[in-house]
C-alpha cells in the first residue's frame, strides 16, 4: 500500500515539548515595497518596485509566485524567480530548523511537504500579515484558519479536521467513544493485539488523509487478523460505514 505523504504516519503533536520561540533578528520586510512592483496583487495598482517580496506575496503559494514572475518579463523575470527561490529556500531551513527544536511549527502553508497539494495551491489567505507558529505540523495558524473559512474554501471542509490537516487514526478518535464503537474496538475478540495499546507497546498513531480510516501502524498490525474485513476495508482500512 503507498501513502502519499509520508508525514501523515508520524506522530504530529509537540504539543508537551514546547519551550520559548527563538527571536528573528531581522527586521520585518517593508510593506510599501515589493518586488513584483505593479504585478504586486496586495492592492490596486500594486506596490511600488522594491528588493525584497512584500508579506503579502510571501503568503501566496510558490507555484503561483514563479508564475508571477514568469510573467514579469524580462529584465524583471531572472531576478524575481532568484527572489522567489530565496523565499522557498528559506522556509524550508526555517521548517527543518523548528522540527528539530523545541519550537512551534510553522503553519500548514509554509509546510514545505504541501506546497504542491492541490488546497495550497489554491489558497491565498489574501493578507498582509505573516503566518504565527503553529502547535501541530500540518494546522493552519489562526489568521489562515479564519481567512479560509471567510472563503468558503471547500477543501477546508474535506481535508481539514477543523484547523489542522488530515484525520486522526480511528482509535484515536474522540467521537468514535461511543458504547456502540467497542464492537470494531475490540474486534472478533481472538488476539490482543487488535486493539491500540500503548502498554502493549504498540506506536503512537500517526494522522490520515481520510475520516474514519485506521493509521498506518493500525493498519499494518491488524490487517491480516482474522475478521479483519468485517469491521474494515481490506485495501485503505477504513471503517465500514455500519460501524460509524
Ligand atoms: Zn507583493
Ligand atoms: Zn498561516
Ligand atoms: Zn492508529
Amino acid at each position: 500500500m503507498i501513502w502519499s505523504s509520508g508525514w501523515l504516519t508520524e506522530p504530529s503533536s509537540k504539543q508537551d515539548t514546547l519551550l520559548t520561540e527563538p527571536k528573528s533578528m531581522q527586521p520585518p520586510p517593508s510593506r510599501q515595497t515589493c518586488a513584483f512592483g505593479e504585478a504586486c496583487s496586495s492592492r490596486e495598482g500594486g506596490k511600488e518596485q522594491g528588493p525584497d517580496l512584500c508579506p503579502w506575496c510571501k503568503n501566496i503559494c510558490l507555484f503561483d509566485l514563479y508564475k508571477l514572475a514568469d510573467d514579469l518579463g524580462p529584465p524583471y523575470t531572472g531576478p524575481v524567480r532568484r527572489l522567489v527561490d530565496a523565499h522557498r529556500n528559506h522556509l524550508e531551513r526555517d521548517f527543518i530548523e523548528r522540527l528539530n527544536k523545541p519550537w512551534p511549527l510553522p503553519c500548514a502553508i509554509k509546510d514545505p511537504s504541501m506546497r504542491d497539494m492541490p488546497w495550497r495551491r489554491n489558497f491565498n489567505p489574501e493578507d498582509d500579515k505573516p503566518c504565527s507558529h503553529v502547535v501541530h505540523r500540518g494546522q493552519l495558524c489562526q489568521r489562515c484558519y479564519a481567512k479560509a473559512q471567510e472563503q468558503g474554501c471547500e477543501w477546508l471542509v474535506k481535508e481539514f479536521d477543523g484547523d489542522r490537516y488530515g484525520f486522526p487514526c480511528v482509535f484515536e478518535d474522540a467521537r468514535l467513544r461511543r458504547p456502540q464503537d467497542l464492537a470494531w474496538r475490540r474486534g472478533p475478540g481472538e488476539d490482543a493485539d487488535w486493539e491500540k495499546d500503548p502498554r502493549r507497546g504498540h506506536a503512537p498513531c500517526g494522522r490520515r488523509p481520510r475520516r474514519y480510516q485506521l493509521c498506518q501502524k493500525c493498519y499494518t498490525r491488524m490487517n491480516e487478523m482474522r475478521g479483519f474485513g468485517r469491521f474494515f476495508d481490506e485495501t485503505h482500512g477504513i471503517l465500514r460505514r455500519q460501524y460509524r
